[in-house]
């Protein structure tokens, strides 16, 4: 399995991203703005999206994506594109992106019985089985209900485990959840730098200080690639993370980066 950082900043400017990673040709794990960087082959290739929650930053590539690839998938009889959340998640998709005020409602597009996408909710806790790739539905603590994800890279892989939490708080039900999970990569968000830590508080968002402190609920020695950094902010958190003492190998996540599972 391979995974593919599409983007993993906070906001946009040239050369920054928002986040979207690429599983293997035909998962999308969040639809940011990294998303339009693929080209249409690519996007036509995917299946399935899963949506860590309904914030702009992780769903606008999704109507979009939908437009750019309609003819192709309906010429080719593909089915529709599965866009997988929780329940609210869904609901906010519908009630404000495809409301035919914000875009078309691309879940009866082209036709009704053959749209191109279709919403399907999950609950946190789930395993949802994609083609035999296994992901796991985990918590998040956010303004609006928000999950992470945990990529199963099976058996060949000894059940090695890529993680990504999603936007989020402190999250202690996290912790509980991974100490059963062997973890080969955590993709874990540091929104903003300690200068602006009440800011992070307010927002459900880590800074450096929390980091810390929620890494040392984390047992062993992981990968650690810190995410959703805003652009001009790099320094500012990477500067707070290297001051923390870890046993994890911490570094900041690239656009372009391919994970191996
Ligand atoms: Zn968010
Ligand atoms: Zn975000």
């Amino acid at each position: 399995m391979n995974i593919r950082v599409l983007g993993c900043s906070g906001a946009i400017a040239a050369g920054y991203k928002t986040t979207a990673f690429l599983l293997d040709a035909d998962v999308l794990i969040d639809a940011g703005t990294g998303v339009g960087d693929l080209p249409l082959d690519a996007l036509a290739a995917v299946d399935h999206i899963l949506l860590s929650h309904s914030h702009l930053d992780h769903v606008l590539g999704i109507p979009l994506l939908a437009d750019a690839v309609l003819r192709l998938r309906a010429a080719a009889g593909r089915p529709p594109i599965q866009v997988h959340a929780l329940p609210e998640t869904l609901q906010a998709l519908r009630q404000h992106i495809f409301n035919g005020a914000i875009w078309p409602d691309f879940t009866a597009l082209p036709t009704r019985e053959a749209p191109v996408l279709s919403l399907h909710p999950f609950a946190i806790g789930d395993r949802l089985d994609l083609g035999g790739r296994f992901i796991e539905v985990l918590p998040a603590i956010h303004t609006v209900p928000a999950v992470g994800f945990a990529v199963d890279g099976g058996a060949a892989a000894g059940h090695a485990h890529w993680v990504f939490t999603g936007d989020t708080g402190p999250n202690p039900a996290l912790w509980r959840r991974l100490a059963q999970l062997r973890l080969s990569h955590l993709v874990i968000e540091t929104a903003f730098s300690d200068d602006e830590a009440e800011l992070a508080h307010v927002s459900q968002h880590l800074c450096p200080a929390d980091l810390g402190q929620e890494l040392a609920q984390l047992g062993g020695s992981v990968n650690v690639h810190i995410t959703h950094i805003k652009p001009g902010e790099v320094d500012a958190v990477m500067q707070g993370v290297r001051g923390l003492a870890s046993p994890h190998r911490i570094g900041a996540l690239q656009a372009g980066q391919h994970m191996q599972l």
